[in-house]
């Protein structure tokens, strides 16, 4: 799968890599362990993002610096490799380096429909993450090349990309490399996952009994609603990046098919998160609201005011339903 990518990408002097915008533990595990391999076989390395590590992944920039993206050092680079999106636009200012200084571009994703405008595309909507086709580079090249830092990052991407292993992208290939993870980097489960997972401020915890508040239910109780506003913000001294698994609350309810977490951004719209637990694609969903991902997990944008959102996305989620009740 990587033969190309690692014949090529090695014989460059400086590699530019590129995580997606509103960075994930997925993107960010992957950029760095990628940056690890590629300097473990003697490539020079700059990792960017333009939105920066959220604080709950620090520990995994302290592996390797991850930095806002500057055109004089991205110059620098000889090639980029974007992780974790499969269209230009998804990876911020990595579109205006490609216009000023053209470089061959190398894209690794597990979305489905990847976009053709890269060099070399690898892609496989198949793997749980992003952070499970990195693991595959470091087997094809050198397994033992996986120390503790290279393992830490793959791991908290896998499990933040799959619920914790509970969702339908885990295959018995993700459970192996998670287990092999495991075992070369020498760290216990439970390091990792009070990181990423048991490190919330009460603020946050006082903006989901905001947010839970607000929960609403549609189309005979299938689709839940939950927004955050810049008030509620204000009021706990939160941002929408304290939002992170939010969703997963109104996913929860017995019945419901698919949930949105709707984060209200004033002036500038509102941003969503969709989830679904059923056969219901929110890829389709969110790709008929500036967005896409996954069947199971998308991210869209609506350029609000909050009650339209709503109303509109309702609308199509209804307009889904019924096609997928149809079918059945
Ligand atoms: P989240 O809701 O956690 O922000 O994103 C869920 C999934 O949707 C992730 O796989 C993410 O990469 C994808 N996603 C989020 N926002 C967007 C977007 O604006 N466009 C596209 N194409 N995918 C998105
Ligand atoms: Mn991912």
């Amino acid at each position: 799968m990587f033969k190309k990518f690692r014949k090529e990408i090695l014989e460059y002097d400086c590699v530019g890599i590129f995580s997606h915008i509103r960075p994930d533990g997925d993107c960010i595990g992957a950029q760095v362990a990628l940056a690890l391999w590629l300097e473990k076989n003697g490539v020079r390395v700059l990792a960017f993002n333009d939105d920066g590590v959220p604080t709950y992944l620090d520990f995994i920039g302290s592996y390797f610096p991850v930095e806002e993206s500057d055109e004089e050092l991205a110059a620098q680079c000889d090639a980029f490799v974007v992780l974790d999106g499969n269209a230009p636009e998804r990876f911020g200012s990595y579109v205006t380096c490609q216009d000023h200084f053209p470089r061959p571009g190398y894209m690794i994703d597990h979305h489905p429909d990847p976009v053709d405008a890269f060099h070399l595309s690898i892609c496989d909507s198949s793997a749980s993450s992003t952070c499970e086709l990195i693991h595959r580079l470091y087997h094809e090249h050198d397994p033992d090349q996986i120390d503790g830092d290279v393992a830490r990052a793959l791991y908290t991407g896998i499990l933040t990309d799959t619920g914790s292993l509970q969702y339908d992208s885990v295959s018995p290939e993700t459970v192996e490399a998670v287990a092999d993870l495991l075992r070369r980097g020498g760290f216990r489960p439970n390091e990792v996952v009070e990181q990423v997972f048991s490190n919330r401020n009460p603020r946050q915890l006082k903006l989901l009994s905001l947010a839970l508040d607000t929960i609403q239910l549609f189309e005979s109780n299938q689709i839940a609603i939950m927004y955050v506003t810049p008030e509620m913000l204000e009021k706990t001294h939160t941002t929408n990046g304290d939002t992170e698994g939010f969703v997963n609350y109104p996913l929860s309810i017995s019945g419901v098919k698919a949930a949105i977490l709707m984060k209200d951004l004033g002036s500038s719209g509102v941003k969503m998160s969709l989830r679904s637990k059923s056969d219901l694609d929110v890829n389709l969903w969110a790709r008929k609201l500036n967005g896409g991902g996954h069947k199971k997990a998308s991210g869209a944008w609506h350029p609000g005011p909050l009650q339209d959102t709503i109303h509109d996305v309702v609308r199509i989620g209804a307009i889904q339903l019924k096609q997928l009740n149809e079918s059945k």
